[in-house]
């Protein structure tokens, strides 16, 4: 336990988005979930709020808080891989780098994010999306199990057959039913070599690039591609369009399929074969801890050319550090039905998302306000539900992120298993 005026308290209290500057009253860190549990019933005693930290990239702040009780998993940690079976186990507070690297000693892989030191439970607890989701699915699908510990301490498992109702609503809306102890995965077999990378082309040319993509998108269902509308530093800081697209299906086949950007005369080409786990970390260092970020985001009903152009323009008075990324969808993701898990947004074919990065709180305001400006262009051509890990305003309606009817089910859920709000950190399902 870790309380103001302990030697670590202002290294303990930090999380990823400098923005999020708080000071809770004490830090817990369990080693066990009988910990967690004796956590829980003091912080109902006391009356004291909650804060759930596992990876601590809630882009909102929700795993701090001002005067309340921060439960910070960072002492369970723990990976384990079932080879034979394809199982991973992860605990509550482990890092993507962990899941990647226990399953890729075995040759598997389970699908997850892009950036290693992102906590694997709000990411599975929200959906996780990434470089392999057109391929094996969002980090949801993959999810076989959860074990929670529930507001009034109790122990309970959530699977397709145990609570399965309950189940249902962690897979999009996780955080607010309890302390997820440990995740099951189910793993698939990946050598460890990928084909990876982009091709960067003046923002003029986005409109005739984008004919090749939708072409690819619609022909290669289980390649990743991942566009970005940005200012590149290395080109001082000329508006560029880039395509970038992670493939698993052996580098001969990669070479083959991705020929079609690379052949179009590209300002610069960073694709080439390389190992799984170093890709990655690739973004480790430049999403490190201690910046300031902001994101907004929603579902594409399409990739139009109208939303490109739309695109192209807003990247005119993008600020440094910023992008508008779109991330193609379909494949695996959306062979899933849309009912299966309260996670919401899956048939959209592309999510767009301003991200903006920088140091200087003076600059706040204003890069706030673009990342805003720039979604609300945007929001005519968007489509039903929002990611919830990217959904960053307080008090955004619920109906909003899941659906009118998906929100009444969660409302239903929460009176099940946490009437009292106790877990209220998050976008809040209110009971
Ligand atoms: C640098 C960066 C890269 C990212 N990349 C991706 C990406 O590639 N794909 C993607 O889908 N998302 C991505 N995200 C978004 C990310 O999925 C969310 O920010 C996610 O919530 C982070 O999980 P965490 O455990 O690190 O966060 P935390 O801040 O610890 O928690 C986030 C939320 O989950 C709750 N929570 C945390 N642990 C538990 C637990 N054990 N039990 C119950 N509730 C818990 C918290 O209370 C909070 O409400 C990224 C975010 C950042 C900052």
């Amino acid at each position: 336990m870790i309380l103001p005026g302990h030697p670590d308290y202002d290294q303990a209290r930090i999380v990823w988005n400098a923005i999020a500057d708080r000071r809770p009253a004490l830090v817990v860190r369990p080693t066990s979930v009988d910990d967690v549990i004796s956590a829980i019933q003091f912080a109902g005693e006391e009356q004291l709020v909650v804060a759930v930290r596992g990876g601590a990239h809630s882009v909102a702040g929700f795993s701090t808080c001002d005067g309340g009780m921060v439960l910070d998993l960072s002492r369970m940690r723990e990976v384990t891989v079932d080879p034979v079976n394809k199982r991973a186990r992860a605990q509550g507070g482990a890092h993507l780098s962990q899941l990647d690297k226990a399953a890729q000693s075995h040759g598997l892989v389970c699908p997850v994010g892009v950036v290693g030191h992102t906590g694997v439970a709000g990411l599975t607890l929200g959906g996780g999306m990434g470089r392999l989701q057109r391929k094996l699915g969002l980090t949801v699908d993959n999810l076989v199990g959860v074990d929670l510990v529930t507001a009034n301490g109790n122990k309970i498992h959530a699977s397709e057959t145990e609570n399965p109702d309950l189940f249902w609503g962690l897979r999009g809306a996780g955080a607010n039913f309890g302390v997820a102890t440990s995740f099951e995965f189910r793993l698939h077999p990946m050598d460890g070599t990928i084909f990876q990378g982009g091709v960067v082309f003046p923002v003029e040319r986005s409109l005739e690039v984008a004919e090749h993509v939708r072409e690819f998108v619609a022909t290669h269902d289980d390649v990743h591609v991942a566009l970005a509308f940005t200012k590149d530093e290395e080109l001082e800081g000329q508006p560029v369009f880039v395509v970038g697209s992670t493939h698993a299906g052996g580098v001969d086949d990669a070479e083959r399929d991705l020929r079609v950007f690379r052949e179009l005369r590209p300002l610069r080409d960073t694709f080439g074969a390389k190992p799984y786990l170093e890709v990655q970390r690739m973004a480790d260092e430049s999403s490190g801890w201690g910046q300031r970020f902001y994101t907004k985001a929603g579902f594409l009903a399409a990739l139009s050319d109208e939303v490109v152009s739309l695109c192209a323009g807003l990247v005119e008075t993008i600020p440094p550090g910023a992008e508008l990324s779109l991330w193609a969808q379909g494949g695996a993701v959306g062979r899933v039905p849309d009912d299966a898990m309260a996670y919401t947004g899956r048939h959209a074919p592309f999510n767009v998302s301003a991200e903006l990065a920088w140091t200087d709180a003076a600059d706040d305001e204003q890069r706030i306000a673009w990342g805003r400006a720039a979604i609300a262009k945007i929001k005519p051509f968007m489509t039903t539900g929002q990611y919830v890990n990217d959904v960053v305003e307080a008090g955004t309606d619920g109906a909003q992120i899941y659906g009118q009817a998906k929100y009444e089910r969660l409302v239903g859920l929460k009176r099940k298993y946490d009437p009292d709000n106790f877990f209220r950190l998050n976008q809040n399902i209110r009971p």
